[in-house]
């Protein structure tokens, strides 16, 4: 999934435009589902059957399914369980304005435990810094401003995924690819299901690909469910 290069190239990615949505996903998020038709029920388990919107109360009422979570774990893991890794975060707080002078570090060397940390406040270099001794604490603007003095990392340790963890990226090994390879086969075989994203497809995306695979999978698979 990295890039390797054998140039002095330090940019992570190759793609002649990089950005973040302006106010940034989650504002982003909030507007796409501002409708009165839709209606999000957070904490809720699709397997868990005492709450209503279960599997196999969706699949007896016939409703068509956009399901965004393990392939595997739909299926009861019945033909094996994929391969993920998972990343714990640690969360690192500096008493300083910034800490690395750029969003992303990367780490490649053998002894450091973390492969990178993540500065958010240089996401947004156009936000204005106050707290300092230019302006007050009253001047802080959520989503225009960032604090002077502070700032916050996480540093990102990656591993083996359990069942218990978030699945983060496939491990796709050749015997990965062919277990996936069966579970696509259930899954183009479910009736009224979609399997959606990262989870449900196995794959790793990035959020320029994933959402263009949504937006082409509800042409292609869920507006036919609709009609
Ligand atoms: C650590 C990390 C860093 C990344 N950095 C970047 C980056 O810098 N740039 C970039 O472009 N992309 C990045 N990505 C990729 C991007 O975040 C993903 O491609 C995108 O979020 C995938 O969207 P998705 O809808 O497929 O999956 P998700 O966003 O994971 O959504 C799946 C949803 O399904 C829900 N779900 C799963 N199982 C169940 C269940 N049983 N019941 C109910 N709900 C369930 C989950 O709660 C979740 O809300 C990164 C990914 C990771 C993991």
């Amino acid at each position: 999934r990295l890039p390797v290069r054998f140039n002095y190239n330090n940019r992570y990615f190759k793609d002649t435009w990089e950005g973040l949505p302006t106010d940034g996903y989650t504002a982003w998020m909030q507007r796409m589902i501002d409708d009165p038709r839709i209606h999000v029920s957070l904490g809720v388990d699709f397997f868990d059957e005492s709450q209503p919107f279960n599997k196999r109360a969706l699949a007896e009422a016939g409703v068509p399914v956009v399901y965004t979570g393990p392939v595997d774990r739909y299926f009861d893991y019945a033909l094996g369980e994929l391969k993920w890794r998972t990343v714990d975060f640690k969360e690192v707080r500096y008493e300083e304005s910034d800490h690395f002078g750029c969003p992303v570090m990367n780490y490649s060397d053998a002894d450091v435990p973390f492969t990178r940390a993540i500065e958010f406040k240089n996401f947004n270099p156009e936000r204005e810094e106050v707290g300092g001794e230019a302006s007050g604490e009253a001047d802080f603007v959520p989503g225009k401003s960032v604090k002077a003095g502070e700032t916050v990392v996480w540093q990102e340790y990656s591993r083996a995924a359990t069942r218990d963890d978030e699945p983060y990226y496939p491990v796709n090994t050749d015997a990965d690819k062919a277990l996936y390879a069966r579970y696509a086969e259930l899954a183009a075989a479910e009736p009224r299901t979609v399997f959606g994203g990262r989870l449900g497809t196995y794959s790793y995306y990035d959020m320029h690909n994933v959402i263009d695979m949504a937006l082409r999978a509800y042409e292609s698979q869920v507006a036919p469910l609709l009609k």
